[in-house]
């Protein structure tokens, strides 16, 4: 038997696996836990999401549109995910009144004591999945981001499994360059190593543009603490396809020795608009109401562009970018946030930008539908500032990308995207630009912007390749999630590992 009984389900009738799940609540790593969350729950074990007040209603929400959109696809099997919600007190860790749990409102330069406030949720949880109501839990799976956690699932006696938002490629980059000290005695932050120990592959970087994780200044303790929590952990659990970068999974279980459980695209678990829709904050436009004006255009005729949850761009940036799309001549549907935050002057060009430019130009100032646009037929390519979540959703609709990294695993995932998948243009940014609004000037002028679009949508037999890659991925990517996929295995696989039927985590 595959322990899966006949309901196809693992633990059908027994008592249930209870996975735990503790995202960063980020939008880029809180989305794609929801959706494993959602996974694990509906492949037949019991899921509990834990988070804090002000993103308890929005999960519920998800949860709730996501079930009633498989019951109404003739699901039978009842699928059980629980939301708990933990108050997180910030002030009596020194935040200034009035400060609540959202981390779009954590003051900056508040970013290193909100992550070490965080810790502050394990004795409240570990006591809430002590007490009675819900099964014991069988394993916690936490992002990768908070080491604590690793002291949570150990004071419990369970394993704990770490979530990666991101791909292989850029964890086991990050791995080597760390094991083998590779920026050791590189004369500058600027200066472009080999990332060592990927046999003839060659990947060059910055320190700059892959430092570790959390090896700023700073974060020294933050950053050891996350390093041994990865060296501690049960397995890690990655929002990607084997197929997509099976030497790089197989090579990141063997510097760790223990499985990686590559279990996306994870937002192929929704099939429904509604659910798709209501994957992250309230969307600023009406999503049929987009896909109306996609239906209008030819396919493959429109560039998306987006930078994601957190990137905050320079005005004179934004301006650069606005003039760029208009130069290209091409339908765009451009996502601008936090508009409130910029001035008169910006709402101006907004607004003139946009009247130039109607019928063919649509603006979404807040947050966009993002995965229903990127699926639909008339969307030809993807301006993205390469979260991976982004790339990987790019990937899964088999849209090519215009690579414009800003921070973090950004730099990395534009090597996936352009050196190993072969489906992005770069713009050519070299050094980060941090997320709240640095004066950097301009970084990427407009005629770069209108080339890299242009090449993107219509860039010949190169452009053409590129296209013919990105749907090929996307076809894997879908069987990858399918009935005998190797995602959908995955899922199976990692529940049994912890229900001691007959899985093993260690390779
Ligand atoms: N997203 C969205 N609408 C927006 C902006 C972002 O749906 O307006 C989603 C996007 O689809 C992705 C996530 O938010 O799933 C952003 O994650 P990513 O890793 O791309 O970037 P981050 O926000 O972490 O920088």
């Amino acid at each position: 038997s595959d322990g899966r009984g006949n309901s196809g389900e693992i633990g059908a009738g027994d008592a249930k696996a209870h996975f735990v799940f503790i995202p960063l609540m980020f939008q880029g790593h809180l989305i794609p836990t929801v959706d494993t969350a959602l996974m694990v729950a509906t492949h037949g074990a019991v899921a509990t999401v834990v988070v804090t007040p002000s993103y308890a209603g929005r999960v519920r929400r998800t949860v709730d549109l996501a079930m009633t959109a498989r019951r109404s696809s003739g699901a039978a099997a009842p699928v059980d995910v629980r939301v708990v919600d933990l108050p997180l007190d910030l002030a009596v860790v020194g935040f200034p009144d009035g400060c609540d749990d959202n981390i779009d409102n954590i003051p900056p330069g508040f970013g290193r004591d909100y992550f070490r406030a965080l810790a502050l949720l394990r004795e409240p949880l570990k006591r809430h999945l002590r007490a009675a109501g819900a099964p014991y839990p069988t394993c916690v799976v936490s992002d990768a981001c908070l080491p604590w956690t690793q002291e949570l699932a150990a004071g419990l006696g369970v394993p704990r499994v770490c979530f990666f938002s991101m791909c292989a490629f850029c964890v086991l980059c990050q791995h080597n360059i760390e094991r083998y000290n590779a920026f050791d005695g590189v004369a500058g932050d600027d200066v472009a190593v080999v990332v060592p120990g990927l046999g003839d592959k060659t990947f060059e970087v910055t320190k700059a543009q892959a430092p570790g994780f959390f090896r700023m200044p700073g974060w020294e303790d933050y950053g050891d603490a996350m390093e041994r929590a990865l060296a501690e952990a049960d397995g890690f659990v990655m929002n990607t396809f084997m197929e997509m970068e099976p030497e790089f999974v197989a090579a990141y279980a063997a510097a760790r020795r223990m499985k990686v459980w590559t279990i996306g695209p994870v937002s192929l678990h929704h099939q429904h608009t509604t659910s798709l829709a209501a994957r992250g904050k309230t969307t600023a436009i009406d999503a049929d109401e987009c896909l109306q004006w996609l239906d209008n255009k030819e396919p493959n005729s429109v560039v998306y562009v987006s930078f994601g949850s957190i990137a905050h761009a320079d005005p004179k940036q934004i301006v650069e970018l606005g003039l760029g799309l208009e130069a290209t001549g091409r339908p765009f549907i451009w996502v601008v946030k936090n508009v409130e935050l910029y001035g008169e002057t910006m709402r101006e060009f907004l607004q003139e930008l946009e009247a130039r430019v109607a019928g063919r130009g649509l603006l979404i100032r807040g947050w966009a539908p993002q995965v229903l646009i990127l699926s639909h037929a008339a969307v030809g390519g993807f301006v993205t500032h390469c979260g991976w979540n982004s790339i990987l959703e790019a990937v899964t609709a088999g849209v090519p990308v215009v690579t414009w990294p800003h921070f973090s695993d950004q730099f990395l995932n534009q090597k996936m995207a352009v050196e190993v998948l072969g489906i992005g243009v770069s713009v050519g940014v070299h050094e980060p630009v941090v997320f709240q609004v640095e004066k950097k000037d301009i970084v990427v002028g407009r005629e770069v912007v209108e080339t890299a679009i242009r090449s993107i949508l219509d860039g010949g037999e190169e452009g053409e390749e590129r296209r013919t890659r990105a749907r090929a991925l996307a076809e894997k990517a879908r069987t990858a999630v399918q009935e005998g996929g190797s995602s959908r295995d995955n899922v199976f696989d990692l529940i049994k590992s912890f229900t001691g039927e007959q899985g093993d985590n260690r390779i």
